[in-house]
């Protein structure tokens, strides 16, 4: 996409800070900055300015640098309305349906609660891209910490609703060991079995796995298939009540 440049920036342990860059206007955001150094070094290495600070949710792991990127760059940080008190330096408090202006691009804010109360994701329309925080992974999602398997399921069924083509950028390299479990469960599953090996593949070269699209995660992520009668017979489950399906898929995946 010429429209936008995006930047991986591995952080932490395993956390991906997304750096965005709108070609036409100069303008630059970073989704979830964990931490500073990672940041300063790719926008140093370009002479960039930064512009914005998207926030997915408030966790530390996604907000650690928020403070000091503000003082530094004095941007503007957006934010979930439902969890405000908890995202340090916010100035704009978003919710569901709200859009801002990235110098030119259309981002669109969707409430997908579940792992935490306020967690929001960034949908990017003309650029095809969203990003999910910890609400999806890579073949998998994140934890319960804070929702319910009703609202949980609902954000999952609504992110599995947006156009196929979309490229998923979640906040963690976790594919690996979401795809191993996906087969305990999904073990008859072609396109899983397939996604596993070119994933066992990437990683024993060292490289990343995200962003994957929707349309892979739609054919292979057992979280996103909760009402498929594979996933839903596992559990000796009726697909027609996913969110129950969910909540043993998550119980599940929390012990393995
Ligand atoms: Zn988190
Ligand atoms: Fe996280």
């Amino acid at each position: 996409m010429d429209a936008l440049q995006i930047l991986r920036l591995p952080a932490l342990q395993d956390n991906y800070i997304w750096l965005l860059r709108v070609t036409g206007s100069g303008f630059t955001a970073v989704v979830d900055p964990a931490e500073v150094g990672p940041v300063e070094q790719a926008l140093d290495a370009r002479g960039w300015a930064l512009h914005a600070i998207l926030n997915t949710h408030h966790h530390g792991d996604h907000v650690g640098a928020n403070l000091a990127l503000k003082a530094r760059h004095g941007l503007t940080i957006y934010g979930p309305a439902a969890d405000r008190a908890r995202i340090p330096g916010i100035d704009v408090a978003l919710g569901d349906g709200d859009e801002v202006d990235l110098g030119g691009l259309r981002a669109r804010v969707m409430d997908v609660p579940g792992h935490t109360r306020g967690h929001i994701l960034w949908h990017l329309p003309e650029a095809g891209a969203v990003f999910v925080g910890d609400t999806l992974f890579a073949g998998g999602c994140g934890r319960m910490f804070e929702g319910t398997a009703p609202q949980f399921w609902a954000s999952l069924a609504r992110i599995r609703a947006l156009p196929p083509i979309s490229q998923i950028y979640c906040a963690h390299e976790y594919t690996l060991g979401n795809l191993r479990f996906a087969c305990s469960i999904d073990p008859h599953n072609l396109a899983l079995q397939a996604r596993l090996s070119q994933v066992e593949a990437a990683r024993q070269r060292g490289e990343p796995t995200v962003p994957s699209t929707l349309a892979i995660e739609q054919a292979t992520n057992p979280f996103l298939r909760c009402d498929q009668p594979a996933i839903a017979g596992f559990f000796g489950l009726d697909p027609a009540e996913p969110a129950a399906v969910f909540g043993a898929l998550r119980a599940a995946k929390d012990r393995a």
